[in-house]
This record gives structure tokens, C-alpha cells and sequence, in this order.
């Protein structure tokens, strides 16, 4: 399951079009035993902009490539520079209202689990529990040749100490936690090494170009073979990450649902779209089942 960095996918004009009636959604939620797979499309209401959609990053942007992060130390310079000064907005992003929804099913027992291909951490910020992060985090540093893990925020006070004075203007910033910086802005950082072997240090991040580790897929086939429908929220599943587990559960006639402002890979498997920003359908659908999201008293 290797993360692609062409994505060209284009929706076939045939597709079924979205709805903005989320009943299944809540009927499927109201059963109970409910998997989520969410992406980035639920974080963009937290400032946090997706690759794909509207005003998308990838316009711009080109992921790196984790051959390319293991070819020179120029690209790991560029990507630790730029991943550095991103993390700072990563920090400031909050969960939204569909983070907290999602936090507040879990909380209510309408879930069998929620699985991420996001790395920005905001689910568990809103509350949710064993959220499996499929394509890591952002938090946690690894070491690439003694394999030591070790917290992003102390590699970050090391990487301020190393670079006094780095506070470029970003141009823009993508969901993987990248910062658009120009190479010049980017020539004279500091890059440090792991502290226990002098080895390269990466973001414990799945690249484009790099498996998912296969325990964790595994994980996640059997999260889906338990489920009793699986509900994406946010996610164009352009990547075979993804998609692959809507495959799966489609296949054994496991309801998928969709939460999706665009049209997405898998609506084919779909037994609904709904065509809705994603905190507005997921506070409609816990108001309508009266669960209360952060405190907030349901109709
Ligand atoms: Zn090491």
C-alpha cells in the first residue's frame, strides 16, 4: 500500500450526485458499531487546507517523496525547514465542530473506532479514543537507522536552539504539516541529527512513496471486518490507503457511507454522499440522535 504522489484522479461524469439529506448517516450511527475513515476535508474548517479541494494544495504544492527525502541532505533540509515552521500552525489549529461530533459518538458508544489519515492530531485534541493514525503523526520523530522514536516537540526546541532567529513568511501551508517556503528562505537551516546515533531523523509520517506499515493496515482490515458500516468523512480516497478499506468493506455488504463535499473514488461503493461541509452534517445528524457535543445541549 504505497502512497502515490501523481493524483490525477478525475470523477467519472456518470457518478451518483451527492445528497444533503444526512439520514443514513444518522440511522447508520443510530445502530451503533460504527467505523469512521476520516481526511482532510474535516480538518479544512479548522484551518488546515485539504490537497484536493477547493483551493486545494496540491495546485501548488508537491508533496515530498520519501525517495526523494532519502536522496540528499538538501531535500531533508528543506522539508525539516519548512515542516518546522508549519508545525507552528499545526499547533494553533483547534478541533472543529466535526472533530468534536465525531469525539462525541465515540463518547455515546456509537462507535467501533475511527481511523485517520490525517497527521495533524485533532481528533484526539477533541476527545476521541484509540484513533488510529494510518498515516502516523506529526508529533513523533524516528530515527531512520536505530529506530529510536522519540516526541516532535523536543526535536523542536532542539531545531530553535540550532536556528535563532528562523521566522520566514510562509506562502502557504498543506496538510501534511509543510510550510511553501522558497529554497532561499530555507538555505541556511540547521538539520540535527538523532541524539543516540547520529543517524537521519523523519517525521514517524507515511511519505508519498512509502508503505503503510502492514501491522497497522492489518489493524485496520479487521476494524473494518467488525464494523457495520464504515462512514468517510472528509476524504476524496484519490490514495489506495483509503480506498482500499472501502473496497473491503463494500465487498462484504458492510454499508459505506460517504460525508464528502465533492465527489469521491469510492462513491461508486457508496450507499450515500452527502454533500455537506462537514461540521454542519455532523452537528445536524448529533442534534437528530441528541447527542450532546461538547457540552452543548442537543435539540
Ligand atoms: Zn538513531
Amino acid at each position: 500500500m504505497r502512497l502515490r504522489p501523481t493524483l490525477s484522479w478525475t470523477p467519472a461524469e456518470d457518478l451518483p450526485p451527492g445528497t444533503t439529506d444526512p439520514a443514513p448517516v444518522t440511522d447508520a450511527l443510530r445502530a451503533g458499531g460504527v467505523l469512521v475513515l476520516s481526511g482532510a476535508g474535516l480538518s479544512t474548517e479548522s484551518g488546515i487546507p485539504d490537497y484536493r479541494g477547493e483551493g486545494g494544495s496540491l495546485s501548488r504544492h508537491t508533496p515530498m517523496t520519501y525517495q526523494d527525502f532519502l536522496a540528499s541532505a538538501g531535500a531533508r533540509r528543506r522539508y525539516w525547514a519548512r515542516s518546522h515552521l508549519g508545525r507552528r500552525a499545526f499547533a494553533r489549529a483547534l478541533p472543529n465542530a466535526g472533530h468534536r461530533a465525531v469525539a462525541a459518538f465515540g463518547r455515546h458508544g456509537l462507535l467501533s473506532g475511527v481511523i485517520t489519515q490525517n497527521v495533524d492530531g485533532l481528533h484526539q485534541a477533541a476527545g476521541s479514543e484509540g484513533v488510529v493514525e494510518l498515516h502516523g503523526s506529526l508529533e513523533r520523530v524516528v530515527c531512520l537507522s536505530c529506530g529510536t522514536f522519540g516526541p516532535r516537540g523536543e526535536l523542536a526546541a532542539r531545531l530553535e536552539a540550532a536556528n535563532p532567529g528562523f521566522d520566514p513568511v510562509a506562502a502557504g501551508i498543506n496538510p501534511d504539516g509543510d510550510a511553501d517556503l522558497t529554497d532561499e528562505q530555507v538555505a541556511d537551516f540547521r538539520v540535527l541529527p538523532c541524539t543516540v546515533c547520529g543517524g537521519i531523523l523523519k517525521p514517524d509520517v507515511v511519505f508519498f512513496g512509502e508503505n503503510v506499515p502492514p501491522q497497522r493496515v492489518e489493524h485496520c482490515r479487521t476494524l473494518v471486518r467488525e464494523a457495520s458500516a464504515l462512514l468517510v468523512l472528509g476524504s476524496s480516497l484519490t490514495v489506495m490507503s483509503g480506498l482500499r478499506f472501502v473496497r473491503q468493506a463494500a465487498r462484504a455488504g458492510t454499508p459505506v457511507l460517504i460525508v464528502n463535499r465533492d465527489p469521491t473514488r469510492g462513491d461508486r461503493h457508496a450507499l450515500t454522499r452527502v454533500a455537506l461541509p462537514l461540521g454542519t452534517a455532523l452537528t445536524t445528524v448529533a442534534d437528530v440522535l441528541g447527542v450532546s457535543v461538547d457540552g452543548r445541549k442537543a435539540a
